[in-house]
């Protein structure tokens, strides 16, 4: 039988209309309490609510709950009927000795009409008000103890009755359902708190890598990472040491000896205005990131005080306590620590150690970046100051050049009209019956062939300087480019005779209409007929054709001579340069020719290349566009 059974068995002293009425009052009394409990939703608020409201429903002068810890000790124990003052004079609540620690234990429901008779009980504390008859009613929530509702002191001098006994339980079932919704409550903030800090720290986060990529230089990046640090941690410092050296991620672990390098703060923040600068320097040896770099791990302190041999950076205005150092690995690398500071002890959990983590790790990439950047940027500085000077170099060889052909030219003209005035001397001579030396005559030869030589040297060397210059003047017009092709050979006609070489011509049917001065077109083919005399072998055989297709005219020069090594074929078009093949040679040559050649083709917006013959021999081809 339940205590309700038991409770509504009672009627038969009374008449059922009353205890109806009084039940009815009852139940109203309790419904009331029951609103105002599930109607509280904060732990403490809700405790005192189910002391106020036990009190009230059954009428008695004290009441008290017992929230049962996780010691199995009574945790809180909120009272009702107590003043302020008196709870001060009863000093610390019970922790469930006597009687309390009976129903602890128990778990059921305890009803003493006077406790000083009852054998159990360990007595009051001194200041404790007297107390008399008690009930006590456990509250389950879903199965499980978790306090007593205590009441004391029936109003009326009265025990407590069965009625009440029920009336409590009653309510202590409402009690239950309130304590699981706050506690769900509880659970529910705690669990939106986190997903509220973790949301934050991951935008936080997220805006640092957003900004990283946006910047590649090292400064920019590490004052966005340190400040964003500060933000996200809400510390009184962070810095970067960086290595000047960085060094290598393997071994694992290295002894750091003494005359190991320092570090540099590159950037610091909340630091002492010494280590803010770039020259602060952190030695390496007895401090955290020394130790840091050497483990490859992360380095946590939990507080300075008890590492009094340890070097630490100082804070601006604050006493350093705690901090967190994490080695900055990127590829193969250590370039150097992070490191966070704060002025409390043990101020970094597992969650802020993470997400220093998290930061250095971002930062050593970028870090490395920057620093990949940087050195690549400095590169290019050096190569573009390097061009400079190259080109500088040139400009003043070209001006050279051009200068010295200027002074040459009129001595070597006097040079050339001595010679041919001479030998026309030592032919009269002879024709009058003189005896001259035969070697006069060979030398006079020599002269002449020097100076022609030489002569075309300074021409050619004129010509160049004058195109690349663009000192040339142009005539241009609509041109055949066959006639250029017709024209060219003819001049060169006696040339190849003299070897008796054969030329081979093919040219189109139709006019190749090209768009160019027409000495200067004649100039390159020239140029390239007698190249192709020059280094084929006597009675060989070259072959010129002209081809013109929709957009351009082609000439092409084809030998059977020694050909050009692949290697060489971009070579033979700079200036003074000879193929290893007729480096021994005594052929007459100025190394302009090609070089000449190109530039005027490209004048043109054409092409002039080399390619190998099939067969032996190279092929040049002059490309056009049409007109
Ligand atoms: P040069 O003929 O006065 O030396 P070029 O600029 O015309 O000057 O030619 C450069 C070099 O290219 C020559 O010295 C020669 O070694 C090579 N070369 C030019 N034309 C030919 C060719 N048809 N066959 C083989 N080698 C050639």
């Amino acid at each position: 039988m339940t205590t309700v059974d038991r409770v509504l068995g009672t009627e038969d002293e009374e008449t059922a209309t009353s205890a109806a009425q009084r039940r009815v009052r009852q139940l109203l009394a309790l419904n009331q309490s029951a609103i105002l409990i599930t109607g509280e939703i904060e732990l403490d608020s809700l405790l005192q609510r189910i002391v106020d409201e036990a009190r009230k429903l059954v009428g008695c002068k004290y009441a008290a709950l017992g929230v049962l810890g996780e010691d199995g000790f009574i945790s809180k124990f909120p009272t009702s009927g107590v003043s302020e003052a008196e709870r001060e004079q009863i000093g610390t609540p019970p922790k469930g000795h006597g009687l309390l620690g009976v129903m602890l234990r128990v778990g059921q429901v305890l009803r003493v009409s006077d406790m000083s008779k009852d054998n159990r009980r360990v007595g009051f504390p001194p200041h404790h008000p007297p107390m008399t008859s008690l009930l006590g009613v456990p509250i389950f929530v879903r199965g499980k103890l978790v306090g007593d509702l205590y009441l004391t002191d029936k109003i009326g001098g009265s025990d407590f009755s069965e009625e009440d006994e029920w009336l409590v339980q009653l309510l202590a079932t409402h009690a239950a359902t309130a304590l699981t919704n706050a506690q769900l409550h509880i659970e529910n903030v705690g669990s939106l708190q986190k997903v509220r800090v973790q949301r934050a720290r991951s935008q936080a986060l997220l805006r640092v890598n957003q900004a990283i990529n946006q910047s590649v230089h090292m400064d920019e990046v590490i004052e966005l990472i340190i400040k964003s640090a500060l933000e996200l941690l809400g510390v009184a410092g962070a810095a970067f040491h960086l290595l000047e050296h960085p060094i290598p991620v393997h071994p694992p672990a290295v002894p750091i000896d003494a005359g190991a390098q320092s570090f540099k703060a590159r950037y610091a923040v909340g630091l002492h205005e010494m280590l803010t600068t770039d020259a602060a320097e952190l030695p390496m040896v007895g401090s955290v990131a020394g130790r840091a770099v050497a483990s490859r791990t992360i380095q946590v302190v939990n507080d300075t005080l008890d590492e009094p041999d340890t070097i630490f950076p100082r804070l601006a205005d604050k006493e350093l306590r705690s901090l967190v150092a994490v080695p900055l690995v990127a590829g193969d690398k250590i370039s150097g620590v992070l490191s966070v500071y704060s002025d409390q002890p043990h101020d970094f959990n597992a969650d802020s150690i993470a997400l220093v983590e998290a930061i250095g790790a971002a930062a050593s990439t970028t870090i490395y970046n920057a620093a990949l950047y940087e050195e690549a940027q400095q590169g290019r500085e050096a190569a573009e100051r390097e061009g400079q000077r190259l080109r500088e170099l040139e400009q003043m060889k070209d001006e050279f050049l051009s200068t010295a052909a200027h002074e040459l030219r009129t001595p070597l003209t006097t040079i050339k009209m001595s010679v041919g005035l001479l030998q026309e001397q030592l032919e009269l001579a002879t024709s009058n019956g003189g005896s001259i030396d035969s070697r006069l005559f060979n030398l006079m030869a020599l002269v002449d062939e020097s100076s022609q030589r030489m002569h075309s040297l300074v021409n050619d060397l004129l010509d160049l300087t004058r195109l690349e210059q663009g000192r040339a003047t142009w005539t241009v017009e609509e041109i055949d480019l066959r006639e250029v092709v017709t024209a060219s050979i003819q001049a060169t006609a006696p040339l190849f005779e003299s070897k008796n070489q054969h030329v081979s011509l093919h040219l189109p049917e139709v006019y190749c209409p090209v768009r160019g001065d027409r000495e200067r077109l004649e100039q390159i083919i020239i140029n390239l007929l007698s190249n192709a005399h020059k280094y084929s072998p006597p009675g060989s055989q070259v072959g010129v054709r002209a081809i013109r297709s929709s957009d351009k005219c082609t000439v092409s020069v084809r030998d059977n001579g020694p050909g050009i090594p692949e290697a060489e074929r971009e070579l033979v078009f700079e200036r003074f340069y000879r193929s290893t093949l007729h480096r021994k040679d005594r052929t007459p040559s100025t190394g302009l020719g090609l070089p000449i050649a190109r530039k005027i083709a490209e004048m043109h917006g054409g092409r002039l290349w080399v390619e190998d013959a099939q067969g032996g021999g190279s092929i040049f081809i002059l490309e056009t566009p049409s007109a």
